[in-house]
């Protein structure tokens, strides 16, 4: 029998390690892995260069599109076309920043309906759980949303508001019982609240205003209410890694939780960010180098599950370049094609393989999600694929990305390994014509 793409490639990272092999795809989905001499007939076949790599498509289970309604910040066009140039050919996008929030079906709908056709890569949805929305979450949960996210303080944006601890409490007891997720932004607002505003250029004054703290309270509250009502929970963009040994320790008791951290969190330092420099304001912050060493810790042993971007971008002018202060700039990072290329150069320095890299960026968040056909070079998988040159290095050239506004922490900085081709479902992705399906929960 013929295939439709066969792709003969020296190193392939599989679920059971790395191996040459040459892998057949018909209908979209993986169906040979065999040896590389095998001779598969195919009316494609694509043989890669002796320094490439071939990896499953990356997972990025945390991506703001915001679209519609802040479309000028980022839209489902440029930021899918930026996914695929980083080899991620699946995004999950976030309940927030968009207008509507999803935190409806009726929102999901418009979501989906403005997606449709022109994402480039395949798109799944979060919603969104804001306490006064409770009685909507099982029907969005039915609509094939992923999730929940929820924030223990201001979001940041006035449509979509926080849960307290009481509302925090209902929202997990619901999630427990429909058998849905919680992701969790866990910064504790008093603690917050009782820190030093923030405001000015001085970064050392941001940090202070957002206290690991608020991280460690929050997630403790998170634990407890997850461990009560046997939910389901995840932590989202972990900075503070003085959670790790509470985290180590619920795991331990059996309690559902996972963990994720960024590419920034793993990069930066709180030490080397100038003043006055707002590209790198998110929240929580970047921390100390030692607490990025932690981290990776938290990676090497097993405590963070992924790595994904946050991908949060705006306008230049939201970011106050003008006055450089952290108080007022808009509290994102902005890096989505960049996250590969980013933590491979910091991993290979620490001694990891790239094959780590995978489980953090692909096969983790597709476990995430519950994604069973992505994430994996694997037979009856989708046909994902992200040609990479590890070897390979580049400067970073903000103008150049394809994200839709031209700010990112990443600027200036040089990194390795160069992302060659992205493959989706056995089509390769141009950036021309938009080839990505909407995902729901368990059709994927
Ligand atoms: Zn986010």
């Amino acid at each position: 029998m013929t295939f439709d793409l066969v792709i003969r490639a020296r190193r392939v990272i599989t679920p059971t390690g790395e191996r040459a092999a040459t892998i057949g795809v018909r209908a979209g989905r993986i169906a040979a892995i065999e040896e590389i001499d095998t001779d598969l007939p195919a009316s494609t076949t694509v043989e890669l260069a002796a320094e490439e790599v071939l990896l499953p498509g990356l997972v990025d289970s945390h991506v703001h599109i915001n679209d519609p309604g802040r479309a000028e910040w980022e839209g489902f066009e440029t930021a899918t076309r930026a996914a695929a140039a980083g080899g991620i050919t699946t995004v999950v996008d976030m309940p927030l920043n968009s207008v509507p929030p999803t935190v409806d079906v009726a929102a999901l709908n418009t979501k989906r309906a403005v997606a449709r056709d022109q994402v480039h890569v395949d798109v799944g949805f979060w919603g969104g759980a804001v306490g006064g929305n409770l009685a909507e979450l099982p029907a969005l949960h039915e609509a094939g949303v992923f999730g929940f996210k929820a924030f223990l303080l201001d979001s940041g944006v006035a449509e979509f508001g926080h849960l307290d601890e009481d509302m925090l409490a209902d929202t997990i007891d619901l999630v427990a019982k429909h058998d849905a997720m919680l992701i969790v932004h866990a910064e504790d607002a008093r603690t917050i609240a009782a820190a030093l505003p923030a405001q000015g250029r001085r970064y050392a004054d941001f940090l202070a205003s957002r206290p690991a703290e608020a991280e460690n309270i929050a997630i403790a509250s998170v634990i407890g209410l997850t461990e009560r009502y046997g939910a389901r929970a995840h932590i989202l963009h972990l900075s503070s890694a003085s959670a790790l040994p509470m985290i180590a320790d619920a795991r331990r008791r059996g309690v559902a939780l996972t963990v994720e951290t960024c590419p920034h969190y793993l990069t930066f330092c709180a030490e080397e960010i100038p003043d006055g420099a707002t590209e790198f304001k998110c929240c929580p912050p970047i921390r100390t180098a030692a607490n990025r060493e932690l981290l990776w810790a938290g990676l090497a042993d097993g405590l963070i599950d992924c790595v994904v971007s946050d991908h949060s971008p705006c306008t230049p002018e939201l970011k106050r370049f003008d006055v450089g202060d952290f108080g007022l700039a808009w509290g994102g990072i902005a890096g989505l094609q960049l996250g590969l290329s980013t933590i491979w150069t910091q991993a290979r320095q620490r001694g990891f393989a790239l094959s780590d890299v995978v489980d953090w960026m692909a096969r983790g968040p597709a476990d995430l999600v519950g994604m069973k056909r992505k994430g994996r070079i694997d037979i009856g998988a989708d046909a994902d694929f992200c040609v990479f040159a590890p070897d390979a290095a580049f400067l970073v050239e903000v103008n150049q990305l394809a994200h839709r506004n031209p700010v990112s922490a990443y600027h200036g900085r040089p990194l390795a390994g160069v992302v060659r081709q992205t493959w989706l479902r056995g089509e390769k992705v141009t950036g021309l014509r938009p080839g990505g399906q909407l995902l729901e929960r368990g059709n994927s």
